[in-house]
């Protein structure tokens, strides 16, 4: 029986989860409910699809305990009737997920336009070939953990970190353990940019239904690499979101990552709270050993033998990328395939010097400087910060700002705010040691005295 007051509870429920979720959610999922029958004892809806009840129970459960009668289980008591199609019961207005047939055996995903955009998998990124240490163990785990067992464990899984730490590695790794133990499941792996280009595409061919039902029905785990990109492209974000919660309403498995953890996106409150569902898990910089470790792996696989003390020369000056890590296996490789030569730490000095500098660029401040100029001139720190014109404390402050502009990967303008100095006063300090140190060896050698002192240190 269908009384006013148990649709006023149903209103009164709908008014309530209006303010708890978008716009676009609620009149895609909520607005298609239809009480058919509601008394004490039990609540009788028709909703368009199986989705749309998954979506209710999944995300309302508290609240529809709440308005609605409920078991003695404490589950609410409510029976869903699926419509049937030919109905047309719902305003055309509306636009509800249409029901969707499942996918069939038979059904070739790879005449799809859309599996055209998908990202190949990198046969080098396994789970083996990752090296494990304390700063990757626990993402490494959680991402075995989701590959093993896909939309049952962590989802979503988040995975942030900086450039080159194994990110789209471990993304790529899941893919590939999936596809290897799970062949009926179908894996979508996709750069967050391929996912915008897709979308304008669909959006041209006036195939955008056919892409999101590609997204919503081929598709049981989603991988998509470095999200980041979905900042400030407001409308794709809400495409992106409505397409994340459909899969994960169905159970499907989706792996993200991106280069910093989702509150400090500049993504709606709505997708960073998505984003932050299921387990958010940072893959840091690999310590001394496990980048020894890498460099080993790296170099094993390339048929390179390194002794010890290069690889620890290497990974001391290599601390922030395993990517240049690789690099520096790469460009030993290539010298040693055209030379004769053993791997030695003078050898491998020289010829990966620059990117120990890159290193060292990245890492240095103002402040690094002044105290090693301060140290090497005899000056003290303060001195060198303040006006005096005195020249025993002029030319160690122009040293100061010159190898700051040399080593420091900033404009002059930043550079000049570090000192507390316009950027001209800085162009100005840079020119006047450039002229002196072509005459004066003295001030040469104690400009380089500086410079090895920030190496060794950084
Ligand atoms: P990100 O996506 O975080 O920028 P990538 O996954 O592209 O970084 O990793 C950069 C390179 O470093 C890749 O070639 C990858 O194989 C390698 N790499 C990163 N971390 C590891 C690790 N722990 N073990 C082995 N290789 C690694
Ligand atoms: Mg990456």
């Amino acid at each position: 029986m269908l009384t006013c007051e148990a649709v006023d509870v149903w209103s009164q429920f709908l008014e309530y989860v209006k303010t708890k979720c978008s716009l676009t959610a609620y009149n895609n999922w909520l607005s298609p409910i239809i009480v058919l029958e509601a008394g004490e004892e039990k609540v009788q809806l028709q909703v368009p699809n199986i989705f749309v009840k998954e979506y209710l129970l999944s995300n309302y459960k508290k609240e529809l305990c709440a308005f609605l009668p409920t078991t003695i289980n404490g589950e609410p008591s409510i029976e869903f009737v699926i419509a049937k199609q030919e109905k047309k019961i719902l305003s055309p207005a509306i636009h509800i997920p249409k029901p969707l047939a499942m996918p069939t055996q038979m059904e070739n995903t790879s005449e799809d336009p859309f599996v055209s955009f998908e990202s190949k998998l990198n046969e080098q990124y396994l789970f083996s070939t990752f090296i494990e240490g304390p700063a990757n163990q626990f993402v490494k785990s959680a991402a075995v953990g989701v590959a093993a067992r896909p939309g049952q464990s962590y989802n979503p899984l988040f995975i942030h970190g900086g450039v080159g730490l194994g990110k789209t590695h471990l993304l790529h790794s899941i893919g590939h353990y999936v596809k290897e133990n799970n062949k009926r499941l179908r894996v979508q792996c996709i750069t967050t940019e391929a996912f915008i280009n897709q979308l304008v595409d669909s959006l041209r061919n006036k195939s955008i239904d056919r892409m999101k039902r590609f997204y919503r029905m081929n598709v049981d785990v989603l991988l998509v690499d470095d999200i980041q990109f979905l900042q400030n492209r407001p409308n794709f974000e809400e495409e992106f979101c409505n397409t994340f919660e459909t899969l994960i309403n169905q159970k499907k498995q989706i792996v993200i990552t991106c280069d910093k953890p989702p509150s400090q996106l500049k993504l709606s409150e709505r997708m960073v709270a998505r984003m932050e569902w299921g387990l958010v898990a940072s893959v840091g910089m690999p310590d001394l050993e496990t980048r020894v470790a890498i460099l080993q792996h790296k170099a094993e696989q390339k048929g390179l033998e390194i002794p010890s003390n290069v690889a620890f020369l290497i990974a001391e000056h290599i601390h922030n990328n395993v990517r240049q890590l690789e690099g520096a296996i790469n460009r030993l490789s290539a010298y040693l395939r055209l030379l004769n030569q053993s791997i030695t730490e003078d050898l491998a000095e020289k010829l990966l010097r620059d990117m120990f500098q890159l290193v060292v660029r990245e890492k240095l401040t103002v402040e690094n400087i002044l105290k090693s100029v301060s140290a090497v001139f005899q000056v003290r720190v303060t001195d060198l910060k303040g006006d005096g014109r005195t020249k025993d404390i002029a030319i160690p402050r122009q040293v100061a700002m010159f190898l700051a502009k040399e080593l420091i990967n900033e404009s002059l303008v930043m550079i000049g705010n570090s000192f507390g100095k316009t950027h001209s006063t800085i162009l100005h300090a840079v020119k006047n040691i450039e002229k002196k140190i072509i005459e004066d060896e003295t001030l040469r050698r104690q400009i380089d005295m500086v410079r090895r002192n920030l190496e060794t240190q950084h």
